[in-house]
């Protein structure tokens, strides 16, 4: 299960009623969040979701609007006491321009480690301990004006154990769960691994956050399926698609376009122009490709389960 919260949804400007667009993913008391502009704190406040204690803060390119919240959250974090480490990523490139804004933060109580994820992302708790072991975050390429990248977060999903196989193999009741973790166990000097009793893996869940970026292959792919996709719209007007690629942005019908080639299930719009007074104005863009498209709004939040949980509840 993971809680997806869409913290804000403006573009370079914060605005009283639309903070700079940012999100909050938690999933088995662990949160990410994505992007930390200026007024982050208090929208996630406003949403009622603790970034304070978020383990990691994963960043997509170095523009004030996706960056300057982030030394008053550190500080804000070590106001509250805070020891545990925390793992800020972004783009290789960005890291030297990242360092003193961490550094700005002034003394903090705890560890702060910047990073840039390995090709083909990593496993959370191999970044950090205590994530469940199926949880992943990746990063790819996106096309903007400064190195910058979008996350994909996927939560993966094991088999369905089958007693009548660890019967046969007699493994003993007390080992199953050893089994239905992923590990090994021994029976009578004979290792039985978990494939052994375990069927095909089932669908896991996928959460994708854009960044700003123009429409691009990486996020083509890195979408594909996701169970939902923040996808920022930057332009309402399909005409404005020239300025989006100056700008190395998207419209609407794009963003609406990306999700349905990708197959997403959920499309989230986010990261407005300021021009956009009211979203909801240019929905019909996206939903010419997308008929599901959603106006992301600040606070806007969701309960992804995986699919048969879903069904029964
Ligand atoms: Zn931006
Ligand atoms: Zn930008």
């Amino acid at each position: 299960m993971i809680d997806v919260t869409l913290l804000g949804t403006a573009a370079l400007l914060p605005l009283p009623d639309r903070a700079l667009t940012a999100a909050a993913l938690s999933c088995a008391g662990h949160t990410i969040l994505f992007d930390c502009g200026e007024g982050t704190q208090t929208a996630a406040r406003k949403a009622h979701v603790n970034i304070l204690s978020a383990g990691v803060i994963a960043l997509t390119h170095c523009h004030g609007d996706h960056i300057f919240g982030l030394p008053g959250l550190l500080q804000s974090m070590f106001s509250m006491n805070r020891t545990a480490p925390l793992v800020i990523v972004g783009p290789q490139e960005a890291q030297a321009e990242l360092a003193p804004l961490v550094k700005l933060a002034g003394r903090l109580s705890y560890e702060v480690r910047l990073a840039a994820l390995p090709a083909g992302g990593v496993r959370l708790c191999e970044l950090q301990p205590g994530w469940p072991g199926e949880a992943r975050l990746s990063a790819f390429r996106t096309e903007h004006r400064v190195a910058s990248q979008g996350y994909a977060f996927t939560l993966g999903r094991a088999g369905r154990f089958m007693p009548e196989r660890a019967q046969a193999l007699n493994v003993p009741v007390k080992a199953w769960s050893t089994l239905q973790r992923g590990a090994s166990v021994t029976v009578d000097g004979r290792v039985v691994t978990s494939d052994e009793v375990l069927g095909a893996p089932r669908r896991g869940l996928k959460f994708v956050f854009s960044g700003d970026t123009a429409p691009c292959a990486a996020l083509e792919e890195a979408a594909r399926e996701a169970d939902l996709f923040i996808c920022e719209a930057t332009y309402g007007e399909n005409e404005q698609a020239p300025l989006a690629a100056d700008h190395g942005h998207m419209t609407f019908a794009q963003a609406g376009a990306l999700a349905a080639r990708a197959g997403a299930r959920r499309l989230w719009l986010a990261h407005y122009s300021q021009m956009i007074q009211e979203p909801g104005e240019y929905i019909e863009n996206a939903r010419a490709f997308f008929p599901d498209a959603v106006c992301g709004e600040d606070g806007m939040a969701i309960t992804l389960r995986f699919e048969e949980d879903s069904l029964r509840g």
